[in-house]
């Protein structure tokens, strides 16, 4: 799984560490590379939620990496913050047109860099956050690994396997869109893992299983061709 675990690319040791402790302080899993080369092979081997990307590297810029990430489908949408010394409003343009999802000049303080990665998740990957999260009378709660649905105003828990509630956590924090299998393989099995998409469709029989105890069922939608999506149950009608 790729939630909530990150990606720190910095060569001087004092800074690589003070942003590590900060983001682990944050709850985060935090993974380090000295060198652009090494940044790769981290993520060769498994999408990281989020890379901090320092811009000046031993081997090669920071610049030169995130472009290579973003002109390659696997890693287009890993979300990316440079760090960088300069302040030149030339370079943070630079940095911003290398695909950087947002741009930190050094020295920055700890708080502000574990805000921004807030921020940047809650944008570009929801369900890497421990937010509890809510559509129509269902919410799921990762704090606390709960899942509840109000069922005429009384709040019912709704008991899900590990993968159901990935699934559920995925579909809550993208709703009303179409995932297609592979999507869902990806981003809630985790990348590079080799499973048949009909494993998708049984854990989705699961969860609806799971959600028609509090008739929530039918929020997971069946989209012809296309995959599932989730979305609000229409209002019932009143009297
Ligand atoms: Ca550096």
């Amino acid at each position: 799984m790729t939630t909530g675990r990150l990606l720190v690319v910095e060569d001087e040791p004092s800074i690589a560490e003070l942003i590590s402790i900060n983001l682990r302080h944050a709850g985060f899993t935090v993974l380090t590379a000295a060198t652009a080369e090494a940044a790769r092979e981290v993520v060769d081997r498994e999408l990281p939620g989020l890379v901090v990307l320092d811009w000046m590297l031993p081997d090669r810029s920071g610049i030169a990496l995130c472009r290579q990430w973003r002109s390659e489908s696997r890693t287009r949408d890993l979300p990316v913050i440079m760090l960088t010394a300069r302040a030149e409003e030339a370079d943070q343009v630079q940095g911003l047109e290398a695909g950087a999802d947002d741009y930190l000049v050094k020295p920055f303080s700890p708080r502000t860099l574990v805000a921004r990665v807030r921020a940047v998740l809650r944008r570009r990957s929801p369900q890497a956050l421990d937010d509890a999260v809510q559509m129509g009378a269902l919410k799921l709660d990762p704090s606390t690994r709960r899942v509840t649905c109000h069922v005429a105003g009384v709040p019912m828990e709704i008991r899900l396997g590990p993968t159901e509630f990935r699934l559920l956590h995925y579909l809550l924090t993208h709703p009303e869109r179409v995932h297609s299998r592979a999507q869902l393989l990806d981003r809630v099995w985790g990348d590079h893992v080799f499973i048949e998409e009909r494993t998708v469709d049984v854990h989705i029989k699961r969860l609806r299983e799971a959600l028609s105890v509090a008739d929530c069922a039918g929020m997971v939608e069946t989209v012809r061709g296309a995959g599932y999506r989730l979305a609000a149950l229409p209002q019932a009608v009143a009297g």
